[in-house]
């Protein structure tokens, strides 16, 4: 090994020897004590809204229920939900708890249909996210002193910024690189160093793509951590992921209305993400009628936010469906785990009677031989019935009885009939941020 080499070579055998924590105090909490600290603050996040938000005040007295009323944690089933549809009928400021004078930034997000939802921070605010984030990057294996290549889209999206700021929290050296540019991107990753990657995991694959077009190899570069999110993806893309790059891919889980990113990471042990219950009440309900559902029952995921001033939330439903565990994790951290998200409800297709996620097909068609780990899903409608095209890539050596084959594993992994279009190297369009996986070809209702 060249003297040069030697450093480095300790640095890793130095993390890998022991946990490290951002905030040691607050991560490893023990439970009565982190239970404690969440009634205070729920009590008094309740107070705040009921004081200076219009509609969370109407909907718990129509609700029958003051903030007093909330003695415990288990009393806040009784608490009405808050939607992203009352983010859109409140559009811009109509649920923030401050004056619009004291927010420090305003993000938002596109709309596809109608206004874009809308959220705002304090600067308190602003520096809580960065502090949760910093947590996340430590939690996902970060640490000071790295460099850290932001290929999150840096404007309204809270991807870029929040990334950003938690980099710079943790003690690391920021490259603000945003989404595209991907040849440029490898050859900064490689030129300086970078030891994390931050991007959508549909965009990490982009990377890797140009970066073996372009004869770079970045598995034998300073890459060993990725912080992917932003969008649903399998374990199969993870190990895909991982093997392109030469890193250890990390989820990490967030959404603006929460917060932004940094709602929840993984640890080391890639088993579940840990979600910060200082900061916030996780649940999972019934998504039909609500109910709460006991720990380990799969369901959609709400959240209440315990210590956000510019826009506090009550039981928003993510739509994301997910589980959670309380049980133990190796790296002594007593926070919850969110059990991979495998979609959120809005993107849930019904194919002749059989719910499917996006990513549950993914999780078919990635490391399948031929077939190269890019896809579409495109859904039209025959008559009364909607049809699922799978589009596909080969890697060029694609077999005659490729179509059939996928085709069939669909089928049988998934119980979904659907056409499969081989296309080839290159057809399907790349990410540059978040991957277009379905295109609905449907005739909107009118
Ligand atoms: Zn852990």
């Amino acid at each position: 090994m060249s003297a040069m080499l030697q450093p480095r070579f300790q640095a890793r055998v130095h993390h890998r020897q022991r946990a490290w924590y951002f905030d040691r105090e607050a991560e490893t909490l023990p439970r009565e004590r982190l239970e404690r600290l969440q009634l205070k603050r729920l009590r008094a996040t309740l107070k705040d809204c009921f004081e200076n938000v219009a509609l969370h005040r109407s909907r718990m007295q129509a609700a029958g229920v003051r903030p007093a009323d909330i003695r415990s944690l288990q009393d806040l089933v009784q608490l009405p939900f808050t939607l992203k549809s009352d983010l859109r009928d409140h559009y811009p400021f109509g649920l923030f708890a401050r004056p619009r004078k004291l927010l420090a930034r305003l993000h938002a997000s596109s709309g596809t249909t109608g206004k874009p939802t809308v959220v705002g921070y304090t600067h308190k605010d602003i520096a809580t996210w960065a502090e949760l984030m910093a947590r996340s990057f430590a939690c996902a294996g970060a640490r000071p002193g790295d460099v850290v290549h932001n290929a999150y889209g840096y404007g309204l999206f809270t991807g870029g910024l929040g990334a950003h700021y938690g980099a710079e929290r943790l003690g690391a050296t920021v490259v603000p690189v945003s989404g595209g540019g991907t040849e440029r991107q490898v050859a900064l990753l490689q030129d300086f160093g970078a030891r994390v990657l931050c991007a959508t995991p549909s965009y990490a694959l982009n990377i890797a793509e140009v970066a073996e077009r372009e004869g770079v190899d970045l598995k034998r570069g300073a890459l060993e951590i990725g912080l992917f999110g932003a969008e649903p993806w399998s374990e199969a893309m993870r190990r895909e992921i991982e093997a392109k790059l030469g890193l250890k891919a990390v989820d990490i889980y967030g959404l603006s209305e929460i917060m932004g990113p940094g709602v929840a990471v993984e640890c080391e042990a890639q088993d579940g993400l840990h979600g910060w219950e200082d900061h916030f009440l996780f649940e999972i309900v019934e998504p039909e009628s609500g109910e709460p559902l006991p720990e380990g029952a799969s369901g959609e995921l709400v959240i209440t936010t315990l210590t956000k001033q510019a826009l506090p939330m009550i039981r928003y439903r993510t739509r994301d469906v997910t589980r959670l565990t309380r049980s133990r994790c190796g790296c002594g951290r007593t926070h919850l785990r969110i059990k991979r998200i495998t979609g959120r409800n809005d993107d849930m297709l019904i194919i002749r009677g059989v719910n499917v996620y996006p990513s549950q097909i993914e999780a078919v068609l990635v490391g399948l031989p031929g077939i190269a780990p890019h896809y579409q899903l495109v859904l039209e409608r025959r008559g009364s019935l909607d049809e699922l095209t799978v589009e596909v890539e080969s890697t060029g050596f694609a077999s005659q009885d490729l179509e059939k084959r996928v085709s069939h594993h669909i089928k049988s992994r998934i119980g979904v009939t659907a056409a499969v279009v081989v296309k080839q190297p290159g057809e399907v369009p790349r990410s540059q941020g978040k991957a277009v996986r379905v295109r609905d070809l449907r005739p909107k209702a009118s």
